[in-house]
Order: structure tokens, then sequence, then C-alpha cells
């Protein structure tokens, strides 16, 4: 064996030495052509690197910067840093930015039925939702639904199940829900508003100051992680679960098409694949990130953690498949919206008998 090794590091070397010596290959004419390097503006709905919302971005655009060993360049602007926060669908759409990330339920001004590919109340969870999207022909449905604006969808992060969200008045039956100014957005502040409360939206930017004035009597915003970075414990008293409005919400990039259709495909199969990874990474972190945050909000900042009486969410839950089916006003929103109950009806069943059987074979007292 050692004349076996001692003969290969002779021929490593003679090989480095003939490489070395057949200096007629560099001095051949170059024929390689430049590397071009692409530059995208990415514009967001969040804050500046609000811990997982805002970071998955910042993510993405490293990611693709080194799978695609620098050739596309994608620079990230947070809420307000380019466009406002409500504006970043028309500004990829126009091709004022080449991407943009956010929430589908934000565009329900102008597309009712968006919000199904963000968070449905009462709805799928994050693991059912990433099922429907890239298995069940939920992405097909989104990016038909997006091609009259130019724009490709792709699901970019899940912040798993929310909490019902922050409280200056207590909710103790469906009365308290009477005339509560609430800051919360989707089809959730749409049931929210049936049920008698009064639904404000507002970007993530313009909520602390809202509460801490009173123009807000409530807020939901995402869960412990990020409620947490942004300071609600200091601005309300009570924080109340579950978060029935937004049981998994899907967060989106949006791609402007004919950026999109100008790259190779190679750097297509890039974005797509680095997206796909921010996607489940975003869900990755909040799993990881929500329970200390929970226990850092309730031990050392005194926050009063609340469950919502069963009759407030008896009555949202009776009302929400009103809303949600309002949505669905022509053809395409019809198709939409049957391809999800469809879906969540099988995986519900499924579900029954697998997740939610073992959670409770765990812990039998969480039966
Ligand atoms: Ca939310």
């Amino acid at each position: 064996m050692k004349h076996f090794g001692k003969a290969l590091v002779s021929l490593g070397a003679f090989l480095l030495v003939s490489c070395g010596g057949a200096t007629s290959v560099s001095d051949a004419p170059t024929t390689v052509a430049p590397v071009e390097t692409i530059e995208w503006t990415l514009v967001t709905t969040w804050p500046k690197n609000l811990p997982a919302l805002g970071t998955a971005p910042e993510n993405l655009a490293k990611l693709v910067d080194t799978m695609s060993n620098g050739r596309l360049k994608i620079r990230v602007y947070g809420d307000q840093e380019l466009v406002p926060a409500f504006e970043v669908f028309d500004a990829v759409s126009s091709g004022t930015a080449q991407m943009g990330h956010g929430a589908a339920y934000y565009w329900r001004g102008k597309l009712p039925i968006a919000a199904i590919f963000s968070s449905v109340p009462f709805g799928m969870n994050a693991q059912e939702m990433n099922g429907w999207l890239h298995h069940g022909g939920g992405m097909a449905l989104w990016e038909e639904l997006y091609a009259p604006f130019d724009l490709i969808p792709l699901a970019s992060g899940n912040s798993g199940v929310q909490m019902a969200g922050w409280f200056n008045k207590e909710i103790n039956s469906v009365t308290d829900l009477e005339g509560l100014k609430m800051r919360i957005p989707g089809l959730g502040g749409e049931v929210m508003q049936r049920a008698g409360a009064v639904a404000v939206a507002m970007p993530g930017s313009e909520i602390f100051t809202s509460l801490q004035t009173g123009a807000i009597d409530a807020t939901e915003w995402v869960g412990p992680y990020n409620d947490l970075a942004f300071g609600l414990h200091d601005v309300a008293k009570y924080y109340y679960y579950p978060g029935w409005h937004e049981p998994g919400t899907t967060l989106e990039a949006i791609v402007n098409r004919q950026a999109f259709d100008a790259l190779t495909p190679d750097l297509q199969a890039i974005v797509r694949t680095a997206t796909r990874a921010i996607n489940q990474d975003m869900l990755d972190e909040f799993t990881a990130r929500n329970n200390a945050a929970l226990q850092t909000l309730v031990d050392e900042h005194g926050v009063e953690l609340r469950r919502l009486p069963d009759d407030v969410l008896e009555r949202l839950r009776d009302v929400a498949w009103d809303v949600i089916g309002e949505s669905a006003t022509d053809e395409l929103s019809k198709r939409i919206l049957a391809s999800y109950v469809d879906f969540l009806g099988n995986v519900q069943a499924y579900h029954d008998i697998s997740e939610r059987a073992y959670i409770e074979a765990r812990d039998p007292a969480r039966r």
C-alpha cells in the first residue's frame, strides 16, 4: 500500500508539472464572454430587518447571490424605503421593482380572492397550505390569478399559527367584540367586522403608535417572536390566542414577468428554488423561536396570556365561511375557492387520524 500511495503522489506531481507546462492552452485567444451581472430591486411590505418576515427577503437575496455565483444580485428595500408597503404589488407589476415580498391578503382591495393564498380564517395550517400550493394545484391557480398583472407568485415563508392578538379590552363574550377597533387585515378583518368589530387595515410600521395613542383597541400582528421584537407588550395588556384568523399564513414573493422571462433557465430555477427554501426556513425559524419569546413575554414582561372564549370563537367561525364565500365573485375565484375547500376537507380528514391523533397520543392530557 505504501508503494501504491507513493506512486499516486508521483503521478500527481507529474500531472501538475505537465499542466504547468501546457502553455499553448493559455496562449490561445480567449473567447469566453464576460459574466453578466443582473441587478434586481426587491421591495417589501415589512419594516427593514424585522425578524423572520423582514429577514426572509434578505436571506433570499444572499442565497440567490451565492447560488448564482454573483450573477443575480437582489437589493432589498423595506417598507417606505422605496415604496410604501401597500404599493408593493403595483411597483412589481409595473416593473418599477423586479421583485416584491409581502402577503397576498394585502391586495384584497383589487383582488378579493387573493387572501386565500395568504391565510383563511379557520382554514389550513402551514403544513396543509404548503401541501395545497405545491402538490394540490394551488400554485397554478395563484399564477393564473396574478398573470393579468404580469406577476409570478411564489410561496416565500410561513408564520405557522399566529396569535389572536394584543388587546387593551378584555374579551369575555361576543358582546365585547361590539365596536372594538382592531387592526386586522384580510379575511380575518372582514370576519371581525361582520361580528361587530371595526376592522382597520394598516402596515406593521403604524401599529405600535396606533395602539399607544388609543386609535385602536387591539391589533393582531404575528406571534410571540415577531410581537416581542415589535414591543407590542409595552402598549397592550392582554395577549389572546389562538390565531383563528391566520392559522398558517403564507408569505409571498412576487416577480415581474418580463424580468423573470429575461433570466436564463438556470437563474430562473435558482430564483424558484431559493424562494422555496426560504418558504420552509421561515416556518422553521418561527417554530424554533416562538416558544422562547412567549416565555419572555409572560415571565419578564408580565403579559396576561388568555384564550378567546369558546362562544367568541364559535361566533367568528359561524360568519367566517359566509365572508370567504362572498370573495368568490367570478369564475376563477370560484375555482380557487372550490380547490381550497376540497383540499381542506380531504387533508382535514387525514390529519384527524395522523397529526391530531398523534399529538393527543403524545400527551393524553392535551386531548
Ligand atoms: Ca397577522
